[in-house]
């Protein structure tokens, strides 16, 4: 079969999640010409359905906050609950530092992903789903687009820059070998979406509750997410230990399907879990797992590409901050991509590289920001902290400004709260 001529763009983005949606749109709106490839025909199943206050001036910036407020569930803070000492506290989004977004929203993610692929293609960009990138074409060192299967067969893209937005795919990670987990998160995620867990009125209907089990006080926790959507569904998910899984899976009913089971178990060891839970139906007929999900990546940018949101590392999802560490790392991309494409100047050398590495570095400063708190979380003086009795203001204030997002700063609290993060874990 002849092999169709090589088409050339700007840009090619691998993956049409938030991470490739937001950067494709943001090039496109700066005038840079843009073919986004995603593997899947949307709307498809994803987890990550709960969203921060510090990605939303992005997402207005790409012109969908007016269809998110019209579609979503409005999501002004964050509920904990604690079993085994019977504690609880909330969060609410406008108590944060900075406390100018007041919510973000509870998201399916096929209808969320869905909203920003179609933005991207009313901004421009060219959008074609059913298409998997299955690798680099490489010029020496640098990247220069990317080798493709369509409906039509295989393809062959000519781009002066390729974006990594393949999730945890991971591509060019994998493809390098470049990635490593992340000490002690190697956690299990069993989940599905029930219908009829009881909500309370007003604001709180929208906030996420993270109820925390374990065996005792000094136990390592396991928690639960519970994540309400607008159309009376709620995603329900346990994160537990790697000894948790093994230790129950021995004592299951081998006639039952073993992830429903996990998860039922999950569930009959968390008092605040089983209570939410009373009258809920699950509405999914099996429940699903993923496992050991938290990793990082050596390089985010090399000559001739970037790699945005889950393909440049994951941390895991206690805070929610998958998606916003995708959407707010993808617009500064795009932004830092558009002014070297307006100035010509998109051809690799020292301040190409220079304007990568600034980037690469504050997204890694958000993330290792992150890192540090769920890694203080697990082993305890964060979890303290969130529960403790009588918070001073400042404490509280800081607790909510991590829960909204806010690590793009350098403002004093922020550097304030990474040095105590790194005592609670000195200790
Ligand atoms: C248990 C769990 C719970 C989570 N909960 C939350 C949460 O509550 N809130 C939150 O913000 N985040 C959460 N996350 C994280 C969230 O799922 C991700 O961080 C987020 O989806 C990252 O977006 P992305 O665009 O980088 O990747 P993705 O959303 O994964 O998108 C990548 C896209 O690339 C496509 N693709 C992959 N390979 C190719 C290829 N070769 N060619 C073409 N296309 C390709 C895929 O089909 C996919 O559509 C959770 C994650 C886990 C594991």
């Amino acid at each position: 079969m002849k092999t169709p001529p090589a088409e050339r763009f700007d840009v090619v983005v691998v993956g049409g999640g938030p991470g490739g949606s937001v950067c494709a749109a943001r090039l496109a709106q700066r005038g840079v010409r843009v073919l986004l490839l995603e593997k899947e025909r949307f709307p498809r199943f994803h987890l990550g359905e709960s969203l921060l206050p510090g990605s939303m001036h992005v997402l207005e910036a790409i012109g969908v906050l007016p269809t998110l407020e019209a579609t979503f569930l409005q999501k002004y803070g964050a509920r904990f609950h604690d079993d085994v000492r019977g504690r609880r506290d909330r969060f609410q989004f406008d108590g944060a530092w900075r406390g100018d977004r007041d919510h973000a929203f509870e998201v399916p993610r096929d209808a969320f992903d869905h909203v920003l692929l179609k933005n991207a293609a009313i901004l421009g960009v060219d959008v074609r789903e059913g298409w998997t990138v299955t690798g680099a074409i490489r010029e020496g060192e640098r990247v220069a687009g990317v080798f493709a299967t369509g409906p039509e067969g295989e393809a062959r893209i000519d781009a002066q820059f390729v974006v990594d937005a393949s999730g945890r795919d991971a591509l060019f990670a994998h493809a390098a070998r470049a990635t490593e987990k992340i000490v002690d998160l190697d956690q299990t995620a069993i989940f599905a979406h029930f219908e009829g867990v009881a909500r309370p009125e007003g604001k709180p209907a929208g906030d996420i509750d993270i109820v925390i089990f374990r065996e005792s006080r000094d136990a390592r926790p396991n928690w639960f997410w519970m994540i309400p959507f607008k159309d009376g569904r709620t995603s329900v998910g346990a994160v537990v230990s790697r000894a948790w899984i093994r230790e129950r899976r021995a004592r299951l009913d081998a006639s039952a399907d073993e992830t429903t089971a996990l998860f039922a178990a999950a569930v009959a060891a968390s008092k605040s879990a089983g209570e939410l839970l009373s009258g809920a139906r699950m509405i999914w007929p099996k429940a699903r797992a993923t496992a050991d999900f938290s990793y990082r990546v050596r390089d985010l940018v090399g000559e001739g590409w970037v790699a945005v949101g889950d393909a440049g590392g994951f941390i895991d999802p206690l805070f929610s901050t998958g998606a916003h560490l995708a959407i707010c790392g993808a617009k500064a991309a795009a932004d830092v991509l558009a002014e070297r494409i307006a100035a010509s100047s998109l051809r690799g050398g020292a301040e190409e590289h220079a304007a990568l590495r600034a980037w690469e570095a504050m997204l890694r400063g958000g993330a290792e920001t992150f890192i540090l708190a769920v890694q203080a979380f697990y082993a305890g003086p964060l979890m303290e902290a969130i529960f403790a009795e009588n918070k001073h203001t400042a404490l509280r204030r800081s607790i909510t400004s991590l829960l909204a997002g806010d690590v793009f700063t350098d403002a004093v609290w922020l550097r304030d709260t990474r040095l105590r993060l790194v005592e609670m874990l000195a200790r």
